[in-house]
């Protein structure tokens, strides 16, 4: 029996690339899964209008599902909003539905834009080990909500040729956050996501990431995976829908890093 330790304190993580397709939704959905399976309270908050978070977790998200455009716009509390994961006890979903699609432009004349979803988590009654925030593939104020509510920013990395351009775009808008909203903001976790072994472009592209963010880079690397891939349309996480599978136990391995790291780090980064 693996022993996942629990974080002394809750760990708020916006998962974020303003890169679409380089498996944000996946690595939050099979994060979120492995931890809440090994005993931890796990709460995803799905910030993509695409609701792609909600789906993989199987999570109801047709139009008028009370979601995160509520608690946005409205200040509807997220236990309202929140839903209980089918058959993951521990784990619970804030569904994002096509209402978000708005958001980004009718957030502008909100009150506190940047810090609704912030004011929202601070607020919920009960305590998550674990909040992790599946990003849109933009940098606009939904993103910003992300990078003011959260205390860590994970960025999963796909390993192919154009992997660190664009980068730089996100480090910025983490640096603007980090100086004028939420100044402990820490880039905690870099993942790299489907490496395929036989190209030597994914080991060179490796290295790179290594190099440039050193041992923020978990040790554990995603495989590009077919199960990982096949999972959301049976509405499940590959940790469930195949556990033996490669996609799910490297997944495992990076929970388990991304634990242990809270852990030393004194629990929130
Ligand atoms: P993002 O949220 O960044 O847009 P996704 O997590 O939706 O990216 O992933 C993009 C696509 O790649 C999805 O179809 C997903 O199923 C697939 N995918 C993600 N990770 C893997 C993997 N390790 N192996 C195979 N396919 C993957
Ligand atoms: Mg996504």
């Amino acid at each position: 029996e693996i022993i996942m330790p629990r974080p002394d304190h809750p760990r708020v993580l916006c998962v974020a690339n303003q890169k679409g397709g380089v498996g944000k939704t996946t690595t939050t959905v099979n994060l979120a899964v492995a931890l809440a399976l090994h005993g931890n309270r796990v709460l995803v908050v799905d910030l993509d209008p695409q609701g792609n978070a909600s789906t993989g977790l199987n999570v109801p998200h047709h139009a008028g599902v009370p979601d995160v455009y509520d608690c946005l716009i409205d200040n509807t509390p997220l236990s309202d909003i929140a839903q209980p994961v089918e058959g993951i006890p521990n784990l619970f979903c804030v569904p994002a539905t096509i209402d978000l699609a708005g958001a980004e432009i009718e957030l502008v004349s909100v009150v506190a834009r940047e810090s609704r979803l912030a004011r929202a988590i601070a607020a919920h009654p009960e305590k998550f080990d674990y909040v992790f925030i599946d990003c849109p593939p933009s940098l606009g104020l939904l993103t910003v909500n992300a990078l003011c509510a959260a205390q860590e920013v994970l960025i999963p990395i796909q390993c192919e040729y154009y992997a660190l351009e664009g980068l730089n775009q996100l480090i910025n808008n983490i640096n603007l956050v980090r100086q004028h909203l939420n100044p402990t903001l820490d880039v905690s976790t870099i993942l790299l996501t489907m490496y395929d072994r036989r190209t030597r472009l994914a080991d060179a592209v490796e290295q790179d990431v290594r190099n440039h963010f050193g041992g923020k880079v978990l040790q554990a690397v995603i495989p590009r995976n077919v199960r990982v891939s096949e999972a959301p349309s049976y509405g499940q996480s590959v940790m469930t829908y195949d556990p033996g599978s490669r996609g799910a136990t490297s997944y495992f391995e990076a929970a388990l890093e991304i634990a242990l790291r809270g852990v030393d780090n004194g629990g929130a980064a």
